[in-house]
Protein backbone atom coordinates (compact mmCIF):
# COMPACT_ATOMS: atom_id res chain seq x y z
CA UNK A 1 0.00 0.00 0.00
CA UNK A 2 1.60 3.12 -0.61
CA UNK A 3 -0.49 6.46 0.35
CA UNK A 4 0.06 10.35 0.60
CA UNK A 5 -1.87 12.54 2.05
CA UNK A 6 -1.50 16.30 2.77
CA UNK A 7 -4.27 18.72 4.34
CA UNK A 8 -2.55 21.36 6.21
CA UNK A 9 -5.95 23.24 6.44
CA UNK A 10 -6.98 23.80 10.02
CA UNK A 11 -10.88 22.99 9.51
CA UNK A 12 -13.32 24.06 12.33
CA UNK A 13 -16.65 23.31 11.16
CA UNK A 14 -19.50 24.30 14.02
CA UNK A 15 -22.55 26.28 14.56
CA UNK A 16 -21.18 30.04 15.23
CA UNK A 17 -17.63 28.84 14.87
CA UNK A 18 -16.54 32.36 13.71
CA UNK A 19 -17.59 34.27 16.47
CA UNK A 20 -16.49 31.06 19.33
CA UNK A 21 -12.98 30.85 17.37
CA UNK A 22 -11.97 34.54 17.25
CA UNK A 23 -8.91 33.63 18.89
CA UNK A 24 -7.91 32.10 15.74
CA UNK A 25 -7.70 35.38 13.74
CA UNK A 26 -5.28 36.86 16.62
CA UNK A 27 -3.07 33.95 16.17
CA UNK A 28 -2.36 34.53 12.45
CA UNK A 29 -2.13 38.19 12.29
CA UNK A 30 -2.77 41.96 13.59
CA UNK A 31 -4.57 43.84 10.28
CA UNK A 32 -6.76 41.74 8.19
CA UNK A 33 -8.18 42.54 5.16
CA UNK A 34 -11.83 41.01 4.14
CA UNK A 35 -12.22 39.59 0.49
CA UNK A 36 -15.79 39.57 -0.55
CA UNK A 37 -18.15 39.83 -3.17
CA UNK A 38 -20.64 42.78 -3.72
CA UNK A 39 -23.10 41.73 -0.75
CA UNK A 40 -23.48 37.98 -0.23
CA UNK A 41 -21.13 38.30 2.96
CA UNK A 42 -23.17 41.28 4.17
CA UNK A 43 -26.47 39.97 3.70
CA UNK A 44 -26.34 36.35 4.82
CA UNK A 45 -24.04 37.76 8.06
CA UNK A 46 -20.88 36.43 8.07
CA UNK A 47 -19.33 39.30 7.34
CA UNK A 48 -20.94 41.32 10.40
CA UNK A 49 -19.78 38.10 12.46
CA UNK A 50 -15.82 38.00 10.93
CA UNK A 51 -15.90 42.25 11.80
CA UNK A 52 -17.32 41.28 15.81
CA UNK A 53 -14.67 38.34 16.09
CA UNK A 54 -11.93 40.86 14.76
CA UNK A 55 -13.15 43.65 17.22
CA UNK A 56 -13.09 41.05 20.03
CA UNK A 57 -9.24 40.53 19.47
CA UNK A 58 -8.51 44.45 19.07
CA UNK A 59 -7.45 43.54 15.41
CA UNK A 60 -7.76 46.21 12.39
CA UNK A 61 -9.48 45.73 9.15
CA UNK A 62 -9.68 46.74 5.63
CA UNK A 63 -13.04 45.54 2.96
CA UNK A 64 -12.17 44.72 -0.20
CA UNK A 65 -15.00 43.57 -1.71
CA UNK A 66 -15.11 43.48 -5.56
CA UNK A 67 -14.62 40.59 -6.84
CA UNK A 68 -17.14 39.13 -9.37
CA UNK A 69 -18.36 35.55 -10.34
CA UNK A 70 -15.05 34.06 -12.37
CA UNK A 71 -12.42 36.34 -11.05
CA UNK A 72 -10.80 38.22 -13.67
CA UNK A 73 -6.87 37.85 -13.22
CA UNK A 74 -6.66 41.86 -12.92
CA UNK A 75 -9.02 41.59 -9.90
CA UNK A 76 -6.49 39.67 -8.18
CA UNK A 77 -3.62 42.10 -9.03
CA UNK A 78 -6.12 44.79 -8.43
CA UNK A 79 -6.72 43.13 -4.56
CA UNK A 80 -2.68 42.62 -4.47
CA UNK A 81 -2.33 46.59 -5.00
CA UNK A 82 -5.07 46.73 -2.29
CA UNK A 83 -3.28 44.64 0.18
CA UNK A 84 0.31 45.85 -0.02
CA UNK A 85 -1.13 49.54 0.53
CA UNK A 86 -2.75 48.34 3.47
CA UNK A 87 -0.04 46.80 4.87
CA UNK A 88 -2.46 44.15 5.77
CA UNK A 89 -0.69 40.53 8.03
CA UNK A 90 -3.95 38.15 7.22
CA UNK A 91 -6.85 37.40 4.16
CA UNK A 92 -10.04 36.97 5.31
CA UNK A 93 -12.39 35.08 2.47
CA UNK A 94 -15.44 35.14 2.73
CA UNK A 95 -18.33 33.88 0.06
CA UNK A 96 -18.30 30.83 -2.05
CA UNK A 97 -16.05 29.75 -5.06
CA UNK A 98 -15.03 33.50 -6.69
CA UNK A 99 -13.97 35.26 -3.85
CA UNK A 100 -12.17 32.08 -1.65
CA UNK A 101 -10.24 31.83 -5.15
CA UNK A 102 -9.66 35.43 -5.73
CA UNK A 103 -8.29 35.87 -1.73
CA UNK A 104 -5.84 33.03 -2.79
CA UNK A 105 -4.31 34.96 -5.78
CA UNK A 106 -4.46 37.81 -3.56
CA UNK A 107 -2.36 36.31 -0.87
CA UNK A 108 0.58 35.43 -3.57
CA UNK A 109 0.66 38.29 -5.13
CA UNK A 110 0.74 40.70 -2.42
CA UNK A 111 3.77 38.94 -1.09
CA UNK A 112 5.58 37.84 -4.06
CA UNK A 113 6.64 40.24 -7.33
CA UNK A 114 4.82 37.93 -10.13
CA UNK A 115 4.17 39.10 -13.28
CA UNK A 116 1.17 38.20 -14.90
CA UNK A 117 3.06 35.68 -18.05
CA UNK A 118 4.06 34.40 -15.11
CA UNK A 119 1.30 33.91 -13.01
CA UNK A 120 0.03 30.34 -13.71
CA UNK A 121 4.00 28.69 -14.22
CA UNK A 122 4.11 26.86 -11.02
CA UNK A 123 7.40 28.61 -9.89
CA UNK A 124 6.78 30.43 -7.25
CA UNK A 125 8.78 31.46 -3.43
CA UNK A 126 7.39 30.26 -0.56
CA UNK A 127 5.77 33.61 0.67
CA UNK A 128 2.52 34.16 0.84
CA UNK A 129 -0.18 36.24 3.36
CA UNK A 130 -1.89 33.70 6.15
CA UNK A 131 -5.46 32.82 5.02
CA UNK A 132 -8.48 32.37 7.01
CA UNK A 133 -11.48 31.04 4.60
CA UNK A 134 -15.08 31.25 5.73
CA UNK A 135 -17.38 29.81 2.92
CA UNK A 136 -20.95 31.03 2.27
CA UNK A 137 -21.92 27.94 -0.24
CA UNK A 138 -21.20 24.32 -0.21
CA UNK A 139 -20.02 23.34 -3.10
CA UNK A 140 -16.39 24.87 -4.39
CA UNK A 141 -14.83 23.22 -1.32
CA UNK A 142 -11.91 25.91 -1.94
CA UNK A 143 -11.54 26.25 1.90
CA UNK A 144 -9.39 23.38 1.54
CA UNK A 145 -7.61 23.01 -1.38
CA UNK A 146 -4.63 24.53 -2.76
CA UNK A 147 -6.03 26.17 -6.08
CA UNK A 148 -7.23 29.07 -7.19
CA UNK A 149 -9.19 29.20 -10.40
CA UNK A 150 -9.37 32.55 -12.52
CA UNK A 151 -10.59 33.86 -15.97
CA UNK A 152 -7.88 33.74 -18.44
CA UNK A 153 -9.06 35.58 -21.44
CA UNK A 154 -5.34 34.84 -23.24
CA UNK A 155 -6.56 31.61 -23.28
CA UNK A 156 -10.62 31.67 -23.39
CA UNK A 157 -11.29 29.49 -20.40
CA UNK A 158 -10.69 29.18 -16.75
CA UNK A 159 -7.09 28.50 -15.62
CA UNK A 160 -5.77 27.37 -12.16
CA UNK A 161 -2.75 28.54 -10.27
CA UNK A 162 -2.12 25.29 -8.10
CA UNK A 163 0.66 25.76 -5.03
CA UNK A 164 0.64 23.95 -1.76
CA UNK A 165 1.24 27.53 -0.32
CA UNK A 166 -2.35 28.22 -0.82
CA UNK A 167 -4.32 25.84 1.05
CA UNK A 168 -5.62 28.44 3.48
CA UNK A 169 -4.42 28.31 7.55
CA UNK A 170 -8.24 27.76 9.00
CA UNK A 171 -11.41 26.97 7.02
CA UNK A 172 -14.12 28.39 9.65
CA UNK A 173 -17.27 26.68 8.48
CA UNK A 174 -20.99 27.68 9.67
CA UNK A 175 -23.98 26.37 7.52
CA UNK A 176 -26.47 29.04 8.94
CA UNK A 177 -24.98 31.23 6.06
CA UNK A 178 -26.25 29.25 3.75
CA UNK A 179 -29.90 29.60 5.00
CA UNK A 180 -30.75 31.68 2.72
CA UNK A 181 -28.95 31.25 -0.20
CA UNK A 182 -31.02 30.84 -3.65
CA UNK A 183 -32.21 27.56 -4.82
CA UNK A 184 -30.52 28.02 -8.18
CA UNK A 185 -27.23 28.63 -6.20
CA UNK A 186 -27.58 26.43 -3.55
CA UNK A 187 -28.17 23.10 -6.41
CA UNK A 188 -25.57 24.30 -8.87
CA UNK A 189 -23.18 24.54 -5.69
CA UNK A 190 -24.35 20.86 -4.36
CA UNK A 191 -23.74 19.67 -7.74
CA UNK A 192 -20.10 20.84 -8.10
CA UNK A 193 -19.35 19.14 -4.76
CA UNK A 194 -20.79 16.11 -5.93
CA UNK A 195 -18.94 16.17 -9.31
CA UNK A 196 -15.59 17.25 -7.17
CA UNK A 197 -16.11 13.58 -5.35
CA UNK A 198 -17.34 11.69 -8.65
CA UNK A 199 -14.24 13.09 -10.68
CA UNK A 200 -11.98 12.64 -7.52
CA UNK A 201 -13.19 8.84 -7.87
CA UNK A 202 -12.10 8.59 -11.65
CA UNK A 203 -8.94 10.65 -11.10
CA UNK A 204 -5.58 8.37 -11.86
CA UNK A 205 -4.32 10.12 -8.60
CA UNK A 206 -7.37 8.45 -6.49
CA UNK A 207 -5.83 6.77 -3.03
CA UNK A 208 -7.74 4.45 -0.76
CA UNK A 209 -8.19 7.48 1.60
CA UNK A 210 -9.32 9.98 -1.15
CA UNK A 211 -12.44 7.06 -2.11
CA UNK A 212 -13.37 7.49 1.28
CA UNK A 213 -14.03 10.71 1.97
CA UNK A 214 -15.84 10.74 -1.89
CA UNK A 215 -18.00 8.26 -1.48
CA UNK A 216 -19.23 9.67 2.07
CA UNK A 217 -19.57 12.95 0.47
CA UNK A 218 -21.58 11.20 -2.58
CA UNK A 219 -23.76 9.74 0.14
CA UNK A 220 -24.16 13.16 1.69
CA UNK A 221 -24.65 14.83 -1.03
CA UNK A 222 -27.48 11.98 -2.68
CA UNK A 223 -29.50 11.87 0.89
CA UNK A 224 -30.07 15.84 0.07
CA UNK A 225 -31.55 15.14 -3.63
CA UNK A 226 -35.37 15.30 -2.16
CA UNK A 227 -35.02 18.10 0.07
CA UNK A 228 -33.07 19.76 -3.39
CA UNK A 229 -35.49 18.67 -5.49
CA UNK A 230 -38.70 20.25 -3.46
CA UNK A 231 -36.13 23.16 -2.95
CA UNK A 232 -36.48 23.14 0.94
CA UNK A 233 -33.82 22.38 2.99
CA UNK A 234 -33.35 22.55 6.59
CA UNK A 235 -30.69 23.98 8.45
CA UNK A 236 -29.34 20.12 9.28
CA UNK A 237 -29.38 19.60 5.26
CA UNK A 238 -27.25 22.59 4.73
CA UNK A 239 -24.73 21.01 7.56
CA UNK A 240 -24.62 17.53 5.26
CA UNK A 241 -24.09 19.64 2.18
CA UNK A 242 -21.46 21.57 3.82
CA UNK A 243 -19.61 18.68 4.84
CA UNK A 244 -20.04 17.10 1.84
CA UNK A 245 -18.47 19.83 0.00
CA UNK A 246 -15.50 20.19 2.39
CA UNK A 247 -14.85 16.59 1.52
CA UNK A 248 -14.89 16.84 -2.09
CA UNK A 249 -12.39 19.52 -1.56
CA UNK A 250 -10.08 17.49 0.23
CA UNK A 251 -10.52 14.58 -2.43
CA UNK A 252 -9.69 17.18 -5.05
CA UNK A 253 -7.02 19.01 -3.07
CA UNK A 254 -5.50 15.27 -4.14
CA UNK A 255 -7.01 14.09 -6.80
CA UNK A 256 -6.85 17.35 -9.38
CA UNK A 257 -10.62 17.42 -11.66
CA UNK A 258 -10.97 15.56 -14.37
CA UNK A 259 -12.09 15.93 -18.01
CA UNK A 260 -15.76 17.48 -16.62
CA UNK A 261 -14.18 20.42 -15.43
CA UNK A 262 -12.24 21.13 -18.41
CA UNK A 263 -15.28 21.00 -20.50
CA UNK A 264 -17.39 23.16 -18.32
CA UNK A 265 -14.81 26.02 -18.54
CA UNK A 266 -16.10 26.25 -22.03
CA UNK A 267 -19.58 26.38 -21.07
CA UNK A 268 -18.54 28.73 -18.62
CA UNK A 269 -16.49 30.99 -20.16
CA UNK A 270 -18.55 31.39 -23.60
CA UNK A 271 -22.09 30.61 -22.39
CA UNK A 272 -21.96 32.28 -18.67
CA UNK A 273 -23.50 28.44 -17.75
CA UNK A 274 -22.61 28.45 -13.49
CA UNK A 275 -19.80 26.67 -12.89
CA UNK A 276 -21.43 23.89 -10.86
CA UNK A 277 -24.32 23.36 -13.41
CA UNK A 278 -21.90 23.20 -16.16
CA UNK A 279 -20.42 20.44 -14.15
CA UNK A 280 -23.84 18.80 -13.92
CA UNK A 281 -24.94 18.85 -18.08
CA UNK A 282 -21.60 17.03 -18.58
CA UNK A 283 -21.42 14.24 -15.50
CA UNK A 284 -23.72 11.67 -17.35
CA UNK A 285 -21.93 11.46 -20.41
CA UNK A 286 -18.51 11.70 -19.18
CA UNK A 287 -19.20 8.58 -17.09
CA UNK A 288 -21.09 6.86 -19.29
CA UNK A 289 -17.34 6.93 -21.86
CA UNK A 290 -15.78 6.01 -18.33
CA UNK A 291 -18.04 3.07 -17.91
CA UNK A 292 -17.42 1.51 -20.70
CA UNK A 293 -13.77 0.95 -19.54
CA UNK A 294 -13.84 1.14 -15.71
CA UNK A 295 -16.99 -0.21 -14.61
CA UNK A 296 -16.17 -1.09 -10.99
CA UNK A 297 -15.26 2.19 -10.42
CA UNK A 298 -18.42 3.61 -12.25
CA UNK A 299 -20.28 1.26 -10.08
CA UNK A 300 -19.17 2.28 -6.78
CA UNK A 301 -20.03 5.97 -8.01
CA UNK A 302 -23.74 4.49 -8.45
CA UNK A 303 -24.12 2.32 -5.50
CA UNK A 304 -22.66 5.46 -3.24
CA UNK A 305 -26.09 7.50 -4.65
CA UNK A 306 -28.70 4.42 -4.03
CA UNK A 307 -28.60 4.29 -8.30
CA UNK A 308 -28.19 1.30 -10.74
CA UNK A 309 -27.25 2.61 -14.06
CA UNK A 310 -25.48 6.38 -15.81
CA UNK A 311 -29.10 6.62 -17.17
CA UNK A 312 -30.64 7.15 -13.79
CA UNK A 313 -27.86 9.46 -12.89
CA UNK A 314 -29.22 11.36 -15.85
CA UNK A 315 -32.50 11.48 -14.69
CA UNK A 316 -31.36 12.42 -10.73
CA UNK A 317 -29.18 15.41 -12.17
CA UNK A 318 -32.38 16.63 -14.92
CA UNK A 319 -34.24 16.49 -12.05
CA UNK A 320 -32.11 19.22 -10.16
CA UNK A 321 -31.45 20.97 -13.65
CA UNK A 322 -34.50 21.63 -15.45
CA UNK A 323 -34.25 22.99 -18.91
CA UNK A 324 -30.80 22.68 -21.17
CA UNK A 325 -29.19 26.03 -22.49
CA UNK A 326 -29.19 26.24 -26.69
CA UNK A 327 -25.74 24.78 -27.58
CA UNK A 328 -25.33 24.18 -31.37
CA UNK A 329 -22.52 21.82 -33.00
CA UNK A 330 -20.63 25.00 -33.87
CA UNK A 331 -20.12 25.91 -30.46
CA UNK A 332 -19.20 21.98 -29.39
CA UNK A 333 -16.88 22.48 -31.97
CA UNK A 334 -14.92 25.61 -30.74
CA UNK A 335 -15.15 24.31 -27.40
CA UNK A 336 -13.53 20.80 -27.72
CA UNK A 337 -9.57 22.05 -28.69
CA UNK A 338 -10.30 24.14 -25.48
CA UNK A 339 -10.67 21.57 -23.22
CA UNK A 340 -8.69 18.81 -25.01
CA UNK A 341 -5.65 21.27 -23.84
CA UNK A 342 -6.69 21.64 -20.00
CA UNK A 343 -4.23 20.12 -17.46
CA UNK A 344 -6.94 18.29 -15.66
CA UNK A 345 -7.41 16.36 -18.77
CA UNK A 346 -4.37 14.48 -17.53
CA UNK A 347 -5.62 13.19 -14.65
CA UNK A 348 -8.21 10.99 -16.29
CA UNK A 349 -7.60 7.06 -16.06
CA UNK A 350 -9.84 6.89 -19.49
CA UNK A 351 -8.03 9.28 -21.78
CA UNK A 352 -10.58 11.08 -23.77
CA UNK A 353 -9.94 11.87 -27.28
CA UNK A 354 -11.11 14.92 -28.72
CA UNK A 355 -13.67 13.37 -30.58
CA UNK A 356 -14.79 11.40 -27.05
CA UNK A 357 -15.23 14.92 -25.81
CA UNK A 358 -17.18 16.21 -28.90
CA UNK A 359 -19.11 13.37 -28.33
CA UNK A 360 -19.99 14.32 -24.42
CA UNK A 361 -20.78 17.87 -25.50
CA UNK A 362 -23.17 16.52 -27.94
CA UNK A 363 -25.08 13.65 -26.01
CA UNK A 364 -25.11 16.55 -22.92
CA UNK A 365 -27.20 18.82 -24.74
CA UNK A 366 -29.24 16.47 -27.09
CA UNK A 367 -27.29 17.06 -29.84
ZN1 LIG B 1 -15.73 22.73 -9.38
Amino acid sequence: MQMNFYMPTKVIMADNCVINHSEEFSKLGTKAMLVTGKSSAKKNGAQDDVIAALTAQNMEYVVFDKVMSNPTIACAYEGAAFAKANNVDLIIAIGGGSPMDAAKAISLLAAQEIKEEDLFSGNYGKEVIPMIHIPTTAGTGSEVTPYSILTNDAKQTKTSIAAPILFPEVALCDPKYMMHLGMATTINTAIDALSHAVEGMLSVKATAVTDVMAIESIKKISACHEALKKRELSLEDRGNLLYASTLAGMVISHTGTTAVHSMGYSLTYFKDIDHGRANGLLLAGFLRVVEKEIPERTSRILEAMGLKTVDELKVWLEELLGEKENITAEDIAKYSPIAIQAKNIMNCPVRVNEAQITEIYKESFGI
